[in-house]
């Protein structure tokens, strides 16, 4: 494949035209989309408008008259779109870490109201660690005797769902490993054995069709700064299916889940919905700027986005072994494209300093204690040039051996 060819993908991209909505840095080949997303220009003009007007102007007013107070549900409604949910079952609010406290208390209620013996919560080994604290953090909230975390490899979880367990919280595409699993599977395989699914979507949303109402899956949980480029430290959002909502309760009662906020009330009484998820009062800034990014979706058929996000990780791969560097960097990746995410990760013992040599020749990638490489591909904004780019600096980082500069032994504290 030479530069040509790659030319020719480009000009047949469907969505070659969606990079324009983007404010891209300049000289730089990004493929961290799976950490931090590019800034969209409308998030620009946006957040823009925002400060000089809502906020410095109209202020106090803003939260009717540009319907603040509504933005975790409007901007929660354009996420459903994008994750196979239904209306009123999806809402926009805090971090995927606080989420999953909600989902997971409220989901074990649930299950433990009709028997109390399931107190299991079963995980991944390698799952995303928060995933993995948040149980924890449950589990000594709530007691051993409601909730005890189980940890077994990815590839084992379904066999190990049994009498005792409560819930299943998975992660559908591994953040290290760009692994996907089969969502609908598995929850078709809880349910079989009286347990709830709850199912991170971090790797997922915006960057590959997601079914959530349609694979049943009982709770959700999701970032917007990855994928969905919402800025940094966005807020997330949660996903409650509507047969849980009469019975589900969570324990962050705050205000803005009151069923009558501006009554102020001195006594909770919960929203009836997927409102009941919300605690305080929404982060109109960082809001705002997620509902605008969400636009750069409109129109967009996830299908294709998953062909193209494919379609440039096979041409990664494909152009790293034409530099014969697929044994140098060892994939750990499924093989099988249907269980790959939108990122490939590679294990190579100077992971680190590749992935700093890489930046300074700008090409961004990302590196995963304690020695793999992340390329994340971001259909939307990613062209096939980028991809050539990028396995050409890659090529001439290792053939100057720039990777094992003394300058890259000492790691910053974000990777
Ligand atoms: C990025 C990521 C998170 C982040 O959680 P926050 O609480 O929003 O910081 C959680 N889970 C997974 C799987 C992730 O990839």
């Amino acid at each position: 494949m030479n530069l040509t060819d790659i030319q020719e993908l480009d000009i047949i991209d469907p969505f070659a035209k969606h990079r324009e909505q983007f404010q891209l840095p300049e000289n730089k080949v990004y493929l961290d989309g799976n950490s931090l997303g590019i800034m969209t220009k409308a998030t620009e003009t946006r957040l823009q408008n925002v400060i000089q007007q809502q906020w410095s102007q109209d202020l106090i007013n803003s939260w009717n008259d540009h319907n603040w107070v509504n933005l975790p549900q409007t901007v929660g409604e354009k996420i459903a779109h994008l994750i196979g949910a239904e209306p009123e079952q999806t809402i926009c609010c805090d971090s995927i870490s606080v989420n999953l406290f909600k989902a997971l208390t409220a989901a074990l209620t649930i299950v433990q109201t009709q028997d109390s013996e399931r107190t299991v919560v079963l995980s991944t080994k390698d799952n995303f660690p928060t995933d993995l604290y948040m149980v924890q953090g449950v589990a000594q909230f709530l007691g051993q005797h409601r909730c005890q975390l189980k940890l077994v490899d990815e590839s084992e979880l379904e066999q190990h769902i049994n009498s005792k367990t409560a819930l299943v919280l998975a992660t559908e595409v591994n953040f290290r490993t760009g692994r996907r699993i089969n969502a609908k599977q598995l929850v078709a395989n809880a349910h079989e054995n009286g347990a709830l699914v709850i199912l991170d979507l971090a790797h997922s949303a915006g960057a590959m069709p997601v079914h959530l109402d349609d694979w049943q899956v009982d709770f959700a949980v999701g970032c917007t700064y990855k994928y969905l480029n919402g800025g940094p430290g966005a807020p997330a959002f949660i996903y409650a299916a509507k047969r849980h909502h009469k019975n589900m309760s969570q324990p962050l009662s705050g205000w803005f889940g009151h069923a009558r906020p501006f009554d102020f009330s001195p006594e909770y009484e919960p929203a009836a919905g997927i409102q009941q998820m919300l605690t305080g009062t929404p982060s109109v800034l960082a809001m705002s700027a997620v509902d605008a990014a969400l636009d750069v979706f409109k129109g967009v058929s996830l299908e294709k986005l998953r062909e193209k996000s494919l379609q440039l990780s096979d041409v990664f791969h494909q152009l790293l072994k034409t530099h014969d560097l697929d044994d140098v960097l060892q994939p750990i990746f499924p093989e099988q494209r249907s269980e790959r995410g939108s990122q490939l990760s590679y294990h190579y013992e100077h992971a680190y300093g590749l992935c700093q040599a890489l930046i300074q020749r700008g090409v961004v990638a990302d590196f995963r204690a304690p020695n793999y490489i992340r390329f994340g591909f971001t259909p939307l904004y990613n062209s096939f040039e980028d991809i050539w780019q990028a396995a050409e600096q890659l090529r001439q980082v290792l053939a100057e051996n720039e990777h094992l500069d003394p300058r890259w032994q000492q790691r910053n504290t974000v990777t």
